[in-house]
Order: C-alpha cells, then structure tokens, then sequence
C-alpha cells in the first residue's frame, strides 16, 4: 500500500459542496491517509477569503473596536457544518477566538485560526483524526521553519496514526505562541507532511488543472503539461508561471517525492506530475513550457581585446554588488558583456552605476537598452532534439519580430530571447503556434 498526502486549497474548501467534493476524493482511494486543508476561500470572485477576514478581524478587535468580519468568519464555518448536516459546533471556538484577539494573542495568530477551524471540521466530516499543527510543526527563534525538529516529531506522529487532518500554513514558535508562514503557506504545510509520512506522492488539490504551457491570458487554451521537472519547474515560476508556493518545493524535492496538481472540480483531468527526473529513452517530451517577463534593462559594455583582460567580469560585478543590485543573466561575447537586470531594482540607481561602471571597468562604450521583455523556452528534450533553437528563431522572425538577446542556460533545460516590451504577447503567441504545428509540444 502506497501513502498519498492530499493538500486542498481554499476554493475546494469555500462551502458545503466543496467539502463534500474533498470527501469524496479522499474516501475514493485509501491510500489518500493524511489530509492537510487551507482556510474557506472564495466561493465567487467578490467573495472573501476567510483568511483576509481574520486579518481584519484581528485588526478591529486588538483596537477595541466591533468587528463585522466576525460575523462573517462564524457565518462562513456555520454554514459549511450545516450544509454537511455535521454534529459539531465550534461555538466555544469562536468565543476563544474573539477573547484572544482583544487580547492580541498575534496576527499570525489569527490567521492561523482558518486552517485550524476548517481542520476541525473537515477531520469530523472524514472521520479523521485531527492533528494540531501547533504540536508537529515547528519555527526557530529567529523565525526560520525548523525543518529537522519538525520532521523527527512529525514522523513520530504520524507513525501512531492511521489518518488524519493537519491543518496548512502554521506552527509554533520556541515561545509557544503561533507562528505562519507566508500567503499561501499551506502548500508547504502539505510537504513537510508528506516528507514526515514518507509519502509516495504529494496530492495537492485546486481548481484548474495542472500547470499550462502558456499563460492562458496570452494564449487562447494552452495545452496542460502533464509531466514536469523541478528544474524545470524553477524555470517557469522564475519566469511568473505560479500554481504552487516556491518554497513548498523544498521539502518533497529533497526526499524525491513527485508532487501531483489536480483539479478539485475535475478529478479525473490528469494534472500536472512533477518529479525529480523521467526516463529519457521513453519520455518524448521537448518542449515543457514558455513563460516569460516585461521590463528589464540590458546594460552592455564592450571594449576592444576583453577576453585577454583578467578581473574585467570581477569589477563589473562589484560595481553591481556595490549599488546593491542582484542580475538576472549575463551574456557575453568576445569583447561585449552584458547584464540584464529587472527595471525596478536598476530605477534610480541608472545614472551612478553607469559612472561606476566607466570608473571600474574603462570600457570603449557602455549602452543601456530598455523596455525588453524576457521569453524562455523550457524543456528537458531540449538537450536530445535538433532544431529548437532553429524553431524558435524561425517562428519570431516569421512573425517579423526582432531578438535583441539570446541566452541559453548551460544546462541546456532553456533557451530565453528578449524581445522588445511592445512584442512580447506577440512572441509567446508565435512561438507556442509554431511549437504546436511543428508538434514539439
Ligand atoms: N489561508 C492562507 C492564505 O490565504 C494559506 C493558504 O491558503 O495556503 O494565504
């Protein structure tokens, strides 16, 4: 028997319907053991997410003030133990909740109290034992997720425990007082979970269905990528492509446990698989996703016999290391070099680092194009198949645009161009029509 850790976002626990939609996924398949659920998102768009509720609750009751939120939090809970006819009050919970808020217990705290409630309810409705975060996850003094403390009490357990529900997105302080992580935490929540239960896979549940190969806002119906690496993955998200919380990657990398994106209210889309590596004598894959970024500069300075000058890159990255910048790629030829860094780190500092930069480096010239957009091309079949690069570039110059940068990633897992800004929805349009017609995705 196999053991899947489900994680469940806040729009598959927004309401009754939805709770019963995770019921049913989690008893249709027993090896679905632990269960780890956001706080009630939105139910419609102008809906509230429990979790901003909390936050002003916690505002206008650490003021004295009357809240109005917490009618609404207690409505939203009432209403899902209602609709699943559950015999449960969370009465006693809701008057210890506004106690500790005029007491200032924490904003995190209270934003906690979302994931907690909604744990309570959904481990009643599944028949589930309940398992306080607050007692298996853990933070260090200084604020940082204790991974390895947390990792040896979890475990523990989770040994004595054949189901359960541990709520997402928070744990406790050396001080005993709650701590959370960031927004969307309880992605991470779900794999130090599965990393404890030695899980064989991280299920982690919304609502689409798996991660697109292009931003659907730019390409009419991308094609869902059914197989993804977390190299790759990095690629992507680094590019803006964003399902899962960064961080939550860490944990269930680490110990090689592929993570699983589904759709909630699709169960039977296949989702998303990501994984450490696949078989390359069986995977076709070439293409895996384009994503990409307006609103870089390129800095490029060039100077005749660079190569032969030893401590030119040195000093050109001091400069940057002194104007506290951090870069984003840096392509270079024989005697140019280029650093392309995000327009709203260089903004303000435009003028002294390009006088530095003539201080340092005495370069022949030294110019700064802006407004370029930054488009990359991820696949791990890039390295086996002739001709992407080929593609690409055919693809752009069909659709009449210009390349201003190439970079391809030592690695050979991308390849990025930047265009101009004006271009830049153009160019992933092109290039993912391309691709598709010439069945590289
Ligand atoms: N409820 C928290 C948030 O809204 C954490 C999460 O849903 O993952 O950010």
């Amino acid at each position: 028997m196999s053991i899947k850790v489900t994680k469940f976002g806040g729009s598959s626990l927004a309401s009754a319907e939805q709770f019963k939609k995770v019921a049913d996924i989690v008893l249709s398949d027993r090896d679905r053991k632990y269960v780890v659920p956001s706080a009630p998102g939105k139910r419609f768009k102008e809906d509230n997410k429990v979790t901003d509720l909390l936050y002003k609750c916690y505002d206008e009751f650490s003021k004295g003030q009357d809240s109005s939120a917490f009618e609404e939090i207690k409505e939203r809970y009432n209403l899902i133990i209602e609709g699943l006819g559950l015999d449960l009050s969370l009465e006693k919970e809701f008057e210890l909740l506004k106690l500790s808020f005029i007491g200032r217990a924490g904003r995190d705290y209270a934003a906690s109290r979302g994931e907690y409630l909604n744990g309570i309810i959904l481990a009643k409705h599944l028949g589930f034992e309940f398992i306080d975060a607050a007692d298996v996850i853990f933070f260090k003094n200084d604020g940082t997720f204790d991974s390895e403390k947390t990792n040896d009490i979890m475990s523990e357990r989770l040994r004595g425990c054949e189901n359960a529900v541990i709520p997402g997105f928070y744990g406790k302080m050396p001080n005993d007082t709650i701590k959370t992580f960031s927004r969307g935490g309880s992605d991470i929540t779900g794999a130090i979970v599965a990393r404890a239960a030695h899980a064989d896979e991280y299920e982690n549940w919304t609502d689409v269905s798996g991660f697109m190969i292009a931003d659907p806002r730019i390409v009419d119906n991308p094609k869902y990528i059914s197989v993804i690496t977390y190299k790759e993955l990095r690629e992507l998200s680094y590019m803006g492509a964003s399902v899962l919380h960064a961080d939550s990657i860490f944990p269930v990398k680490a110990a090689g446990i592929p993570i699983h994106i589904k759709n909630t209210n699709a169960p039977d889309d296949p989702g998303t698989m990501i994984v450490t590596h696949t078989d390359p004598a069986a995977d076709k894959t070439v293409i895996t996703g384009i994503a990409g970024k307006k609103d870089f500069s390129v800095l490029t300075l060039e100077k005749d016999m660079m190569n032969e000058e030893k401590g030119f890159g040195r000093r050109l990255l001091q400069v940057l290391e002194r104007h506290d910048l951090s870069f984003e790629h840096l392509p270079s030829g024989i005697d140019t070099m280029s650093v392309v860094i995000n327009d709203h780190e260089l903004s303000g500092k435009e003028d002294d680092i390009i006088a530095d930069l003539i201080e340092s480096c005495s370069p022949d010239t030294i110019g700064v194009e802006k407004n370029i957009a930054l488009i990359a091309v991820v696949g791990r079949g890039m390295k086996n198949a002739k001709g992407t690069a080929a593609a690409l570039f055919n693809s752009l110059a069909a659709a009449d645009i210009n390349i201003k940068m190439i970079d391809q990633g030592s690695s050979e897992l991308n390849i990025i161009v930047g265009v101009d800004n004006k271009d830049f929805e153009k160019a992933i349009i092109t290039t993912y029509s391309y691709f598709e017609a010439n069945k590289l995705i």
